[in-house]
């Protein structure tokens, strides 16, 4: 099977133009050039993907080099790794050369060694990121595909290459689950029962390789999808037994989606909302173990306290600066996750003007004014302005003269009390 038609017409020239630089300078050298990955799986899926992997049979960083001077281009080399990448303007590409994989336990690190391509297909997730192409211009487009990635592609399945799969890497439960959540695939028969046998090996693996493989998911255009399917495999409970999958989660995410923009941020409301159910012990777990970056660490720490202070939303009176000062020393995402989960429409609605109306809010004096009246600048100014933010919700002031009113009582009373 020759797909050179394919590649020609899916890729723009200019990352034609470099695969096909990249192709002829292995050639050269006597190195056999190959594309794979996903960027060959979506392209006989009809899929966008510009993420160029390539695997030479030979050396990925001299290859590396060449490019990257013929280009004119930045080249990164993890020698460790035995891996490159070449970045010529805005197009990057990855090198690496083929090599053969042994797990020594599993979720541990790999002992490598240079291989063949069919070795190299050999280390992969599963069978249809198996497939390479050829990219030397004399066999441009020649489809490598010895584990028949190919026929999985048209039959819809994951499958693994091998029964040790999910015990070498645990990481790959959440990834099969991401792509047949993705491309609408179903995991091969197999492969189900070798991913639920294996479910265990997960508490194996670093928190942070499955924190990854979380962030991916929550990057996909309906995360909720991956987590339901977690959940019938018992991926997700093996996370902890607490987190939740179901419909409760998938309303939610579908909600916050359409209300968060910001995709960093719909990232932590996603995870908040994951966690929201946890009590205190299982997500001081849950946090130890996947370690997350300083800001949604934060969010997430967050949400015990958060629940502990929400019923007091849900009195009867409770005025709008009460409410803007409880909730105040908040991130937006917490608040914003709190919001989709309670189920008090009191405190739904609270929540809801805090973020959209009362931290908006602005009195009409600002701090220049302040210090016109004499304040001086310092910890007490800040404290007045938010006083007078407070008295703006509850209605206590309406025009810059009450709030200057306000203000001079305020400011001779300190005096007073001095
Ligand atoms: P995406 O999965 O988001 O579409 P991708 O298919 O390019 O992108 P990457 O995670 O970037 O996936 O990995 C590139 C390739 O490396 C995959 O196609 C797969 O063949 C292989 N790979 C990645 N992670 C693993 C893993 N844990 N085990 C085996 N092979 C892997």
């Amino acid at each position: 099977m020759n797909i050179a038609r394919l590649i020609e017409t899916q890729l723009p020239s200019q990352y034609l133009k470099l695969i096909k630089l990249a192709g002829n300078l292995a050639s050269q050298i006597g190195q056999n050039p190959y594309l794979v990955g996903g960027v060959v799986r979506d392209m006989l899926l009809g899929r966008p993907n510009l993420d160029l992997d390539i695997v030479v049979e030979g050396d990925a960083v001299g290859l590396a080099e060449r490019l990257g001077q013929s280009v004119n281009g930045k080249v990164v080399v993890h020698s460790r790794f035995g891996t490159a990448s070449v970045k010529s303007d805005s197009i990057s590409l990855d090198i690496v050369t083929a090599r053969s994989e042994k797990y020594p336990r599993p979720g541990a690190l790999p002992a490598v060694k240079p291989g063949s391509i069919e070795d190299d297909l050999f280390r992969r997730d599963f069978t249809i990121n198996a497939i390479a192409a050829r990219i030397d211009a004399r066999r441009f487009g020649d489809v490598v595909d010895p584990y028949r990635g190919k026929r999985d592609l048209e039959g819809k399945l994951i499958r693994t290459l091998h029964d040790k799969s999910f015990i070498d890497d645990p990481t790959r439960i959440w990834r099969a689950v991401r792509y047949e959540q993705r491309l609408e695939f179903r995991l091969e028969e197999e492969a189900e029962r070798l991913l639920r046998r294996d479910v265990v090996m997960m508490d194996r693996v670093s928190g942070d390789r499955i924190r990854h493989e979380i962030e991916r998911i929550l990057r996909e255009e309906r995360p909720e999808k991956s987590f339901s399917r977690a959940e019938e495999l018992g991926a997700l409970r093996q996370l902890d037994p607490a987190l939740p999958g179901n419909s409760w989660l998938a309303g939610r995410f579908g909600m916050v989606r359409e209300a968060v923009v910001d995709l960093r941020s719909l990232n932590r409301v996603y995870l908040a909302l994951l966690v929201w159910k946890l009590d205190e012990e299982s997500l001081d777990r849950f946090m130890q173990r996947l370690r997350f970056g300083r800001e949604t660490a934060r969010t997430l720490r967050e949400i015990a306290e958060l629940k502990r202070v929400l019923p007091v939303l849900d009195q009867r009176h409770f005025a709008p600066g009460q409410t803007y000062e409880l909730l105040e020393p908040f991130t937006i995402q917490s608040v914003t996750a709190a919001m989709f989960a309670v189920e008090s429409v009191t405190v739904r609605n609270r929540l809801r003007a805090f973020l959209f109306e009362y931290r908006r809010a602005r009195p009409q004096l600002d701090g220049d004014d302040l210090r016109r009246m004499g304040i001086p600048a310092g910890p007490d100014l800040g404290l007045l302005l938010r006083e007078l933010k407070k008295a703006r919700l509850d209605g206590r002031v309406s025009t810059r003269e009450d709030e200057v009113e306000l203000v001079r009582g305020w400011f001779n009373r300190s005096r007073h009390e001095r």
